[in-house]
């Protein structure tokens, strides 16, 4: 999948560290442009609905997040939300609100400091399985692309309460996604381009066993198999990037 464009550019640079495959040269200003890009993709893909889905990137010790009910087409860099992750609940910077989903945003990014973006979206067939209450298990290989054997599915939570957003961390321990119960889902990765694959591959990967559990019963694989195929996935994602 091609990365946002990473030109060298004179600004602030951010991220000293930390997220670990930013350039550092990427200024703020580039990282909005690559979320409204990425915001575009996610519908043009057919994993989200309307504005239901909202995308992130850790910049510094803050946030950018969408908006809450902007239509895509009309984002502009400057209506993303910047929400510093220690600041009391819900402060923001912009001149929109944040997507009412922040907070599962900013305590994702609290607990997990190798994550610096975030995708979240009400895909069709993994808000099958989140309506099902079903995890992802290792029916395919690239189950490996989440972490381990299996994709968990939260419980429900009204969106936007301090109870989702605990259950988000929580189904995230170890795993790079989740289901969110009765909702959509979650994908993770040490940047946009990889949180992006994830939430494709989920999608895609639901779709599939959504489908082979239509005419049968698809073969779990066995754990060992998915842990080396986990460690082979952490040598792949080095390479997406040129
Ligand atoms: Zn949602």
């Amino acid at each position: 999948m091609a990365g946002g464009r990473l030109g060298v550019k004179a600004g602030p640079r951010f991220g000293a560290g930390r997220p670990p495959r930013y350039p550092a040269l990427m200024t703020e200003e580039d990282l909005r442009r690559e979320i409204i890009a990425r915001c575009r993709e996610m519908n043009r893909l057919g994993i989200n609905q309307g504005t239901s889905g909202n995308i992130s990137a850790r910049v510094a010790d803050a946030m950018l997040v969408t908006p809450t009910a902007t239509d895509y087409d009309l984002l502009a860099p400057d209506m993303l939300a910047r929400m510093p992750l220690d600041a009391p609940d819900g402060a923001y910077e912009g001149p929109r609100q944040p997507s009412s989903e922040w907070r599962f945003h900013r305590d994702i990014y609290r607990a997990r400091p190798e994550v610096g973006a975030i995708v979240h979206t009400h895909a069709t067939y993994a808000t099958i399985f989140s309506m099902l209450r079903r995890p992802l298990v290792a029916t395919h290989y690239m189950i490996a692309a989440f972490g381990g054997p299996d994709v968990r599915c939260t419980d429900y939570a009204p969106y936007g309460t301090p109870e989702l957003s605990a259950l988000a961390v929580e189904g995230l321990r170890d795993r790079t996604a989740v289901l969110l119960g009765s909702h959509g889902m979650i994908a993770v990765g040490a940047d946009l381009a990889e949180a992006m694959w994830r939430a494709v591959e989920l999608e895609t990967l639901a779709k599939m066993t959504h489908l082979a559990l239509a005419i049968g019963t698809p073969v779990v694989l066995p754990d060992d198999e998915i842990a080396r195929t986990v460690e082979r996935f952490k040598g792949y994602g080095l390479q997406k990037k040129s």
